[in-house]
């Protein structure tokens, strides 16, 4: 069944002119962008954005690379999108990430991991809508 989630391209994608790479592997997994808006995050934007990690270690961190230049957040149509963007996106961490995986390609640190990928329709929804109107994606 179609079913739609987000992904970003997060500042290292774009300061490492990977975007085109990446969108291309997008479209060739059978993704259809629905929308997509170069945007520069605020530190309030970024904070709540991320705002399930706010009492992780990493998330004062997290904040700042994510401010830290423009981002690219995409609108992704396919069949059974959110479970396969992230077999797609790999692991977190770019060590652990399978062979031919985003992240095994592009990521340069478990931070620095080059794409995010909602992780559940309850999330795809609130985050599709952070960025997103309905009349946006219709
Ligand atoms: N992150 C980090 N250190 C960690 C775990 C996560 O810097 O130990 C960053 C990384 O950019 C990651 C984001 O925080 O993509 C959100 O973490 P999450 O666990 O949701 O990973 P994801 O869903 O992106 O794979
Ligand atoms: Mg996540």
């Amino acid at each position: 069944m179609k079913q739609r989630t987000l992904t970003i391209l997060k500042p290292d994608t774009v300061a490492r002119r990977n975007c085109g790479a990446i969108i291309a592997r997008l479209e060739q997994e059978g993704f259809e962008i629905l929308g997509a808006r170069m945007v520069r995050l605020s530190e309030e934007q970024a904070m709540a954005f991320y705002a399930v990690h706010k009492d992780k270690p990493f998330y004062r961190s997290l904040v700042e690379f994510m401010t830290s230049g423009p981002v690219w957040p995409m609108a992704l149509e396919r069949d059974n999108a959110i479970e396969h963007l992230r077999l797609v996106m790999g692991a977190t961490d770019p060590a652990k990430a399978a062979p031919g995986t985003i992240r095994q390609q592009f990521a340069s640190s478990i931070e620095r991991n080059a794409i995010h990928g909602s992780d559940s329709p309850e999330n795809a929804r609130t985050e599709l809508a952070f960025f997103f109107s309905a009349v946006e994606l219709a």
